[in-house]
């Protein structure tokens, strides 16, 4: 029995999943079978999707974890772990979607309504420089001028009709001004928005969520967020391969979908990957119901199933950048370090998270803490990968504009220079 949880969290683990499983057309799970499913992956072979969801489905977490760890400690990957520091610039929280569980989009005459212009912007990006960030990390609803005139009067008000042409410009201000490299998250994204944004982002990112459609369909959580079909978040993060545009992807557990639904979406990115080569990380995100939303009631994951996720994530993907938010998880987000992570994600010593407001960042010394018993070493890093820039870096990914600015952050492996964080 994994016995990394408190009691406390342990208690939670009498409710059944929020994720339900069919066993339709499927042999029970036995032991052998998992064994040598666990073996194979040990060997360096690629499991099958229906490999995986037997996995998932089955009872033993120690070994799954066990195996995740093992195939973490054969990569490149080492005894490193790695965050982005960063502010979190909320450009506008006007959103024209709506998805069942979000708090992160307001209302025109909300209180907490963002939408910032040039200069605040600039402030809280040179505010980042001050503490020593590298990412200037853009986020936004999905095209909230489509939906609202106030969202249109105040693109006017800043010289621009798009929110993506306004992103543009700001990065490249931001880019020029402090430095710190832009990565935008902005939703699904046409090919002609990303080469606009390609040029002064070292990266973007959008989050599968899920491959399911079914979580479109009446009374589910995508059913009035038409961005969140999974075939449009494909096809944006189809085209930022084609662009080569480094991408930041992940998934989003406990959102309704079945155990095969998961485990297609873990394929799914997969395929792209091997692809195009462009998928910098996977977020394993877990869903938190929030008041005051349609899935206020809805059971999330336990933690034990969603750290089985996070360790099948990386027996699928085991050279993959596999990231968990650990602010998502106060209590016990060392956990996952025994799952295979190699990321913590973004954190500030700046700004909140401006999407779950509720949790707060840890500082460095709280993340230190789980990994220095694990003989884990802490480093920050950019928002873009160093296979993407250093050494056999993939070809074309990286602007020689671009890669100027990377080269004043990093040092020799690729990593934020120690000296930089620690200077003034
Ligand atoms: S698309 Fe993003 S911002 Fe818009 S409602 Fe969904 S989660 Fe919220």
């Amino acid at each position: 029995m994994y016995s990394g949880y408190h009691s406390d969290q342990l208690s939670h683990s009498s409710s059944p999943p929020r994720v339900e499983i069919s066993n339709v057309g499927r042999e029970p799970f036995n032991v052998s079978s998992t064994t040598e499913i666990l073996t194979k992956a040990l060997e360096g072979r690629s499991i099958t999707q229906e490999q995986a969801c037997e996995l998932l489905s089955s009872g033993d977490l120690d070994s799954i974890l066990v195996t995740a760890d093992r195939i973490r400690h054969r990569t490149k990957l080492g005894r490193i772990v790695t965050y982005s520091r960063k502010v979190f610039i909320n450009l506008v929280n006007l959103c024209r979607d709506s998805c069942s569980y979000c708090t992160y989009k307001k209302e025109p005459g909300d209180a907490l309504l963002s939408m910032l212009d040039p200069s605040q912007t600039l402030a809280i990006a040179e505010m980042g420089k001050k503490y020593r960030c590298t990412e200037a990390l853009i986020v936004t609803g999905e095209r909230p001028e489509q939906k609202y005139a106030e969202a249109r009067a105040w693109l006017k008000s800043t010289g621009h009709s798009s929110t993506i042409e306004y992103i543009a410009d700001i990065s490249e201000t931001i880019l020029r001004k402090t430095g710190l490299l832009p990565h935008t998250n902005s939703g699904s994204l046409t090919k002609k928005e990303m080469r606009l944004l390609k040029a002064t982002n070292v990266s973007l990112g959008v989050m599968l969520e899920s491959s399911s459609e079914r979580l479109t369909s009446s009374g589910m959580a995508h059913e009035h967020a038409p961005s969140k079909n999974p075939k449009v978040r494909m096809r944006t993060i189809e085209g930022a391969g084609e662009l080569k545009i480094p991408m930041t992807t992940g998934l989003l557990v406990g959102i309704g979908e079945t155990q095969e639904e998961l485990v297609d979406s873990l394929f799914s990115i997969k395929s792209l990957s091997e692809k195009y080569g462009h998928i910098q990380e996977v977020i394993m995100q877990n869903f938190a119901p929030k008041t005051y939303t349609g899935m206020a009631q809805a059971l999330p994951a336990t933690p034990e199933f969603f750290l089985k996720t996070v360790a099948l994530s990386r027996i699928v993907m085991p050279e993959m950048n596999i990231q968990v938010p650990p602010n998502l998880n106060p209590k016990i987000f060392g956990n996952f370090l025994d799952a295979g992570i190699n990321d913590w994600g973004g954190i500030s010593p700046v700004t909140i998270d401006h999407v779950n407001p509720e949790f707060q960042w840890p500082t460095i010394e709280m993340l230190k803490e789980p990994m220095e018993k694990r003989r884990y070493t802490l480093r920050a890093r950019l928002p873009v990968y160093p296979e993407f820039f250093k050494g056999k870096a993939l070809d074309g990914f990286i602007s020689e504009r671009l890669q100027n600015y990377i080269n004043f952050l990093a040092d020799e492996t690729g990593l934020v220079k120690e000296e930089y964080i620690n200077w003034g």
